[in-house]
């Protein structure tokens, strides 16, 4: 049960609902977000709602059978829309494209990629400054003054970015740099991690899991949205199966299926998914078909030069024929 709580509830109202509950003996969380105030309840047996909903300093109360609360479709009307700012939206209805390499590089190569970004009608960049590699011998990424090289090239061109962030110490010094933290597929669990990205006022992309199910990916956001930040995206990015054929097998079935569960947009991230270069096209257009809200996607001038990744990488050429393919597409699903 999710009872949602006036913006202006006082500390009497707040009493009486507490002991209201408390009567009831039903356990309650509370919950304030950018959006709201809410009492999250798990309650062990029927009650006749009307003691609840009576009270004043009550906006609502909604039933929400289930595991999942916060983020469900249940007691949400309508699908929810983060706001990145400059007319960047994503949800509801607002697709968008989320390219760049998969580890930021050089500041030539933040440059080479805004301006395939600018041709192709792009405004959100990705790339990794902190990368989590399996190897500790591996580039690992350019770090703190990677990232501000990053922000800076990319908001002089009215480009947004989107890049991933390992552990909750780093948040304080990423913050003003970064427009969407990813919670990439190895934090996906992160708990204490996810915790501290509530306490944020940033939007935040959680990948699923490596091997994650969709009801973990869901309560990964829950965890989020629990501690105060409703700003979340949900990535589909492939999971490990018994298939050796790819690097991981691209669950579109995620897509309709976390997008009735939950009222969050759900992107889809093609480049791991499949994670073979020659694929990553046909796999984009087949999850735009889905109806995804977005796309997150690897492309480099020289792709078999990326500094990671460059397997699954696509080249800017391609990266141009595809975009236009899916605006095409996307105008065939929506008439
Ligand atoms: C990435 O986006 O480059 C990345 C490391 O992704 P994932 O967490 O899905 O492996
Ligand atoms: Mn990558």
């Amino acid at each position: 049960m999710i009872i949602q709580i006036k913006e202006d509830i006082n500390s009497k109202e707040l009493n009486e609902l507490n002991s209201a509950l408390s009567e009831l003996k039903i356990e309650s969380y509370p919950v304030k977000t950018q959006k709201g105030h809410y009492h999250i309840c798990t309650p062990k047996s029927e009650f006749d709602i009307r003691n609840i909903g009576q009270l004043t300093g009550i906006l609502d109360v909604h039933r929400v059978s289930g595991k999942h609360k916060m983020v469900s479709q249940k007691w949400k009307v309508g699908q929810t829309t983060i706001d990145i700012g400059d007319n960047i939206k994503i949800g509801n209805g607002h697709f968008a494209m989320m390219a760049g390499p998969c580890s930021i590089e050089s500041e030539e190569q933040i440059e080479n990629t805004v301006q395939c970004l600018k041709k192709n009608g792009v405004r959100i960049m990705r790339g990794g400054v902190y990368k989590p590699r399996t190897s500790p011998y591996s580039f690992r990424g350019l770090g703190h003054s990677g990232l501000k090289m990053f922000y800076k090239t990319c908001h002089e061109n009215g480009i947004k970015i989107i890049t991933e962030i390992m552990e909750e110490k780093q948040i304080e010094s990423m913050m003003p740099y970064v427009d969407i933290f990813q919670v990439g597929a190895r934090n996906a669990q992160n708990f204490n991690l996810l915790e501290a990205l509530g306490d944020v006022d940033k939007p935040v992309l959680v990948k699923r899991g490596i091997s994650g199910s969709i009801d973990e990916l869901l309560y990964s956001a829950e965890y989020i949205f629990k501690n105060g930040n409703e700003k979340i995206i949900l990535c589909e990015r492939g999971i490990r199966t018994f298939e050796t054929s790819y690097r991981n097998t691209l669950d579109l079935n995620a897509v309709p299926i976390l997008k009735k569960k939950s009222h969050l947009p759900v992107v889809v991230d093609p480049s791991h998914g499949i994670g073979i270069r020659e694929h990553v096209s046909q796999m984009t257009l087949a999850a735009v078909a889905t109806g995804c809200d977005g796309i997150l996607i690897e492309i480099h001038k020289k792709p078999n030069e990326a500094a990671t990744d460059a397997q699954q990488t696509i080249g800017f050429d391609e990266f141009s024929k595809l975009s236009n393919k899916v605006n095409a597409l996307r105008a065939v699903l929506e008439s």
